[in-house]
């Protein structure tokens, strides 16, 4: 595994549980808001998977989980042999994914490796290109349809891009069944961003409270939506 580096603990990340963070190096996508543009590429500082080991095993009993995060955790070969190796170590494990790979997902899953999965929902379909350089809504589409029928514990979850208005995030939202959990991310401005994207991450954002505004159409579609700020 090639990680880009580690959040000790979170209480946030990991619905229920206290947890580490770990950041794979490496992304298939490349969304125009991303928080973490350093991952992006495979290369960079590197956090051996020795010291992640290390770590884990001084934690236990200390930490409830581990959520693998990125990046893009399910470009990384060894992702399974790894989940292998920290399932006997007592943790709880979480994986965050941008969609694209539902077969393997569906594998994880059945094999008894996946406690939770946070897949992102970005956008409507057409709009996937220009928010994240990828037509890959379909595969998306199919890793949250293969979820449902697996009755596996995840959520969709979607940043409120700029430029995301509530009638195409009522659309969007609406587009699906409704899902055990659907989080919103409000958007905050990236510490690193392509000069190009400059003038559309500075349109509008939807806030809490134009999105509180548009609550029943968003929550008509999806009851169990979570949109705190
Ligand atoms: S999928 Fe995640 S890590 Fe990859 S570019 Fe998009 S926001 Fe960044």
């Amino acid at each position: 595994m090639i990680f880009g580096g580690m959040q000790r603990s979170s209480t946030i990340d990991f619905p229920g549980a206290l947890a580490c963070v770990l950041f794979t190096r490496g992304c298939d996508l490349d969304c125009f808001y991303c928080h973490n543009r350093e991952l992006i590429a495979g290369d960079g500082d590197q956090l051996a998977e020795a010291a992640v080991f290390s770590f884990l095993e001084k934690r236990r009993g200390l930490l409830d989980g581990v959520v693998v995060s990125g990046g893009e955790p399910t470009l990384q070969p060894d992702l399974e042999e790894f989940l292998r190796r920290v399932r006997p170590l007592g943790y709880r494990v979480k994986l965050d994914t941008n969609g694209r790979r539902p077969a393997l997902v569906e594998r994880l899953w059945k094999e008894g490796l996946l406690d939770y999965v946070a897949v992102d929902v970005k956008a409507l379909p057409a709009d996937y290109p220009a928010i994240c350089g990828a037509d890959c809504f379909s595969d998306v589409r199919l890793t949250i349809d293969t979820l449902c029928s697996l009755g596996a514990a995840f959520e969709a979850r979607t940043t409120l891009y700029p430029g995301l208005d509530a009638g195409a995030l009522g659309e969007l939202l609406a587009s699906f069944p409704p899902l055990p959990r659907w989080r919103l991310n409000y958007f905050h401005m990236p510490g690193a961003f392509r000069p190009v994207d400059e003038t559309r991450l500075r349109l509008p954002a939807l806030t809490p409270q134009s999105v509180g505004e548009a609550l029943p159409k968003l929550l008509a579609a999806q009851p169990n939506l979570l949109h705190g700020a």
